[in-house]
């Protein structure tokens, strides 16, 4: 048993704006076992849908990715907010549970066919992970699943995703 990185979840109020609860995975990320901890929950739960490549969503859904996509030999995928991808990009737009986003891909990241398991640190109103799964089938790609360590469930985010086998690692 690693680590207990669920206890290191930090809670800051009144982030990015007032009235929101933010569920912040700093300590987690800072401490060796806790780190460790995580991503090797994440990466059990995405050995199990088999996936060809991981896709995961600026900016920690990258931290919490790119072990995975090495532990499971995979590659890795970027998807991120506009301005960011230097290449031809396709694009979807999205409301977020505080604001507007916007999230791109590039043309080329997947091969049509490929398994795409979708990562991510906290699911909150489910926006970000359905837009990336459009993007991913948009590519010709297969969203095979979604993982987040956290899950705001009193949010609904899981409903928003019908299509997308979700697993979550921790309800808050
Ligand atoms: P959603 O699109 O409403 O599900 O929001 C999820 C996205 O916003 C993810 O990319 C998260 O990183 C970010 N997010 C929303 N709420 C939180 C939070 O409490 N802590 C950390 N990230 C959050």
């Amino acid at each position: 048993m690693g680590a207990d990185w669920r206890a290191l979840v930090r809670n800051v109020p009144d982030f990015p704006v007032p009235g929101i609860q933010f569920k912040d995975i700093a300590p987690v990320l800072a401490d060796a076992g806790a780190l460790a901890a995580v991503t090797g929950e994440l990466t059990d739960a995405a050995r199990a849908m088999s996936p060809d490549v991981v896709v995961a969503i600026e900016a920690r859904g990258f931290i919490l990715g790119s072990p995975l996509a090495l532990a499971l030999g995979v590659g890795f995928v970027p998807v991120r907010k506009p301005g960011k991808l230097p290449f031809t990009t396709r694009s979807v737009a999205y409301a977020l549970e505080y604001g507007e986003a916007v999230l791109h891909m590039h043309t080329d990241a997947l091969t049509p066919g490929a398994r795409a398991v979708i990562v991510d640190d906290v699911l909150a109103t489910g926006g970000t992970l359905a837009a990336t799964a459009q993007l991913v089938r948009e590519a010709g790609a297969i969203p095979v699943g979604a993982l987040v360590a956290l899950e705001l469930g009193a949010l609904g985010g899981r409903e928003r995703l019908p299509d997308l086998p979700l697993t979550s690692l921790q309800g808050v």
